[in-house]
Formats: structure tokens, sequence, C-alpha cells
């Protein structure tokens, strides 16, 4: 096998819901977008539907429909950037729930689907999706006289619990929806961690069901193990890959590992991350280059035949760390080119 391999842990998708959700007496949801986080989103949402998960979030509109295949009808499967141009039969077909982001939004989904269900996103200060102060005020009367599923707002800061941020946008979604009788969302998995006040009816965990802080209890999710293509002795003084970015001040021995930043390793993890052997750490050695990696392995004591990059041994965040990203970014550019199985569920 001379691709990488990715295995993905189901139960522990599960596990780390049944863990958000015991945080919380709101009904929780789960965010499916990017096809999962890069992990499957079909099988994902197939297993926590088992699991009791019924409302399911997605960013875009194809990407529900994929859920719905998956799904079957019966989950609600709501698509965070509402119902844009195009996306009528779409929504209409699949029974999609749009989460309304403007008054434009609102009257082409009004128009074109009438008593179609739809949400309503609100924006508390984030300044990306959902409809203002003015624009809500000019609408929520009609819009909530059609029973919304959901209105719902999200927390820019809410992965630093300290964050001034996070107590302004709660006091601006009180403001907005108090006393209406529509189920209302704020958190995500940062949100559910911020503790009760912000947890309101439904909550929208993402990273933390694959493993990723602020969910720090979260269970390891995914491994992934590189091949080794080969090893090779160099003596003290010799240079390793593109740009000679690495040279040898001893003699050591270098592997060169089936993976690179066409796969998602991404360059700035250059001469910075770590695999390991067991539970033996090897750094990462001179550049990343598109299909391979080199690693020093001269401390081991056996010639690998893989090598760890992602497992117990080494979290998304801590690979991350390395390459001055976060989580989310490393499972979502986890590339085609890996062989993918899916345990449990
Ligand atoms: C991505 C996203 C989520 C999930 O966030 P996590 O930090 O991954 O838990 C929830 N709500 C919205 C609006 C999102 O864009």
């Amino acid at each position: 096998m001379s691709t990488g391999h990715i295995s993905i842990d189901l139960d522990a998708i599960i596990s780390n819901w049944r863990t958000l959700d015991k945080m919380t007496t709101a009904e929780t949801g789960a965010v499916v977008k990017a096809d999962g986080y890069g992990l499957g989103a079909g099988t994902v949402a197939k297993a926590l539907a088992k699991a009791g998960a019924r409302r399911f979030f997605v960013a875009v509109a194809e990407e529900g429909a994929a859920i719905r295949q998956a799904l079957g009808s019966g989950p609600e499967i709501s698509v965070f950037s509402g119902h844009m141009r195009g996306d009528t039969d779409m929504i209409g077909d699949l029974e999609l729930t749009p989460l309304l982001n403007s008054i434009d939004q609102v009257s082409r989904h009004f128009e074109a689907l009438p008593g179609k269900p739809f949400g309503i996103q609100l924006d508390t200060g984030m300044n990306r999706l959902g409809m203002e102060w003015d624009e809500w005020g000019a609408i929520a009367e009609i819009a909530l006289a059609q029973h919304p599923t959901l209105v719902m707002s999200h927390l820019a800061c809410a992965d630093e619990p300290d964050h001034p941020m996070n107590a302004y946008q709660l006091d601006v979604f009180h403001q907005m929806t108090d006393g209406i009788t529509v189920p209302r969302s704020l958190s995500a998995t940062g949100g559910i961690l911020l503790g009760k006040e912000y947890h309101f009816d439904v909550t929208r965990p993402g990273i933390g069901l694959y493993g990723g802080l602020p969910f720090a209890q979260a269970k390891t999710v995914v491994q992934m193990d590189l091949p080794v293509v080969q090893i090779r002795r160099l003596d003290a003084g010799e240079v390793v890959g593109y740009a000679n970015a690495w040279q040898a001040e001893r003699p050591s021995r270098i592997a060169t590992v089936s993976s690179g930043y066409a796969d998602g390793l991404i360059r700035a993890m250059s001469d910075k991350a770590m695999l390991y052997y067991g539970n033996e750490p090897c750094p990462l050695i001179g550049r990343v280059s598109m299909d391979l990696i080199t690693v020093d392995v001269t401390d081991l004591s056996e010639e690998p035949h893989a090598l760890t990059i992602l497992g117990p041994q080494q979290s998304v965040d801590q690979l991350a760390k390395a390459a001055g990203t976060i989580g989310y970014e490393i499972l979502t550019s986890l590339g085609p080119r890996y062989s993918r199985r899916t345990r449990g569920g």
C-alpha cells in the first residue's frame, strides 16, 4: 500500500456527541459541513442519527442534499447559507431547512416555497451571516408568524472563555429574541463549554464531535498512518530535500514517507511537525513536498514500515500547532488520496 491510511472511529464520534449532549439540557444537533470536517458526512450523520441526533447542520444546500440521501426523510437538515439563488429545487425536493440570513432570503423563500420549513439566522456582532437589528426588527413579526424551526446566532470568540465578546453577543441575542416561543440556538462546541446561559434550546457542535479543541475531553477520532517508501543513511553534512533545507549534523537515517502538501500536510509543517513510531517521536525534517515528507528516524532501534502522524500520540490540535494553524484546518485539509476505513457506529 503506497498511500497513507486514515482510520475513523465512529464510536468515538458518538461518544463525543453524547458527552456534549450531557453537558446541557438543550437538544444537541450535529454540524456535518465540509464532508463532516473531512471525515465523511454521510457515515457520520448516519451514526449520529442512530445515536439520537435529530438536527443536522451544513454550510450549503449541496451538502444538505448529500446528507438527506444518507439519512432518508425525518431528521431536520439546516443550511447555514440560507436560501440562495438557484437553491429552491434542492431545498424543496430534499426537504432542507434554510437558515434565512437577510430580508432578500426571506422574500425568496416565502415566494418560492411558501409553507416550507425555514429557520432564521441573526447577526449578534460577528458580521458574517445573519440579519442585523434593523432587518430583524422589520421582519420579525411576519417571519415568526410562519413558525420558523429555529432562531440562531453564532459566537465569534467562544473558544476564549474570558473574551468579553461572548457576554456581549449573549446580551444582544437576548435583546433580539427574548419573548419569542421558537427554539433558540447560540452555541457551537465552544459555547457549550461556556456554561448554561449560552445553551438555549438547541446546540450545534462540530469540531468537538471530531475530537478537536476547544473540547479538551474529546475522545480521539482519527488515526493516520503514513507508509515509509525508503530509508537512507546520510553522513554528517549531507542535505535533504528541496532548497537543501535540512542538513545532517550527525550520521543520520532519513525515512522518505508517502504524503505531502497535496494530501493536506501543509507546507508550514516543514521542519516543525512530529511523527511517531509507537510512542517514539521522529521529527519531520526539511521541506514538505507535494507527495512526500522526510523524517529523521536515526534514533529508532528498528526500521519502520509506517509512521503515525495523527492518533493517541498526537491530536489534530498538536499537529496544527506545529504548523501554526487550528485542528479544523488540519482535518478539513486531509486529501482524497488516503485510503480510509471507518470503524464502529
Ligand atoms: C461551523 C459552525 C458550527 C460548528 O462549530 P464548531 O466550532 O465546529 O463546533 C456551528 N454553527 C455555525 C454557524 C457554524 O458555522
